[in-house]
């Protein structure tokens, strides 16, 4: 901890942005961060290219039989209660604060080595007018931050067409509504040109289709790139017992 981090602390002391009780290190009481679940949990197993939770290590059925467009998925937690709880009011109360509270719980699991740009999942102007914030680009501003590697992208991939809610679909609608809707910025092209390996970021995965449009924008234009997708929490995509 920094001289300015135990000023802070002292300043400030941390509470649980949940329930409001007086905490020790993070902003979450230990009750709730006991109940974080995450795909790396010894006894919980999960694809490697989509981190679909699966009984033993491996690739899913789904990405055997159509592989997505990314190599592979790096998920910090399962969308279980609490998690759901703090990204519900990250985005919809725009309490923006809980975006700092996420990308440090994130951070520590995350393996960035070998990731030379982050580009967050675009929101479209409209719902970005509606919101505020693009809850991707605000996690990916506090993972990455200043000159380090890997450098954030946060306009390389632009959102083209507005799209309808895709928690409201099915998996196959989920694929259809985002065709079509993601562009490469002509502003991105030369930098990502020069970029071996990129990470789409997202807050919540479900199926993947979101993330597997923009990885197939990029691909279409950089097939040399090597795609991984991180997301903040991983949803089930069918039944799976997380
Ligand atoms: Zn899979």
């Amino acid at each position: 901890m920094t001289q300015f981090e135990s000023f802070e602390k002292w300043l400030f002391p941390p509470r649980c942005v949940l329930s409001g009780k007086a905490t020790q290190d993070w902003d979450l009481a230990d009750d709730y961060l006991r109940k974080l679940s995450r795909p790396a949990d010894a006894d919980k197993k999960g694809c490697f290219v989509c981190a679909e939770p699966l009984a033993v290590d491996g690739v899913c059925g789904r990405c055997l039989q159509s592989p997505p467009a990314f190599e592979q998925t790096q998920a910090g937690f399962y969308y279980t209660s609490v998690m759901q709880d703090l990204i519900q009011a990250f985005k919809y109360q725009q309490q923006l604060h809980l975006g700092r509270l996420l990308a440090q719980l994130w951070q520590p699991h995350l393996a960035m080595q070998g990731v030379d740009a982050v580009i967050p999942v675009p929101l479209h102007a409209d719902r970005l007018l509606e919101r505020g914030f693009n809850q991707a680009l605000e996690l990916a501003r506090q993972l990455v931050s200043g000159d380090e590697h890997p450098q954030l992208l946060p306009f390389a991939v632009r959102r083209i067409k507005a799209t309808a809610a895709q928690a409201l679909l099915d998996a196959q609608q989920r694929q259809q509504n985002v065709r079509g809707v993601f562009a490469v910025d002509a502003a991105a092209k030369k930098t990502l040109a020069a970029c071996r390996q990129v990470a789409i970021l997202d807050d919540v995965m479900t199926t993947g289709a979101t993330l597997n449009q923009v990885a197939l924008t990029l691909k279409a234009q950089f097939p040399h790139l090597k795609i991984q997708a991180w997301a903040l929490a991983r949803a089930r995509s069918h039944a799976s017992d997380l």
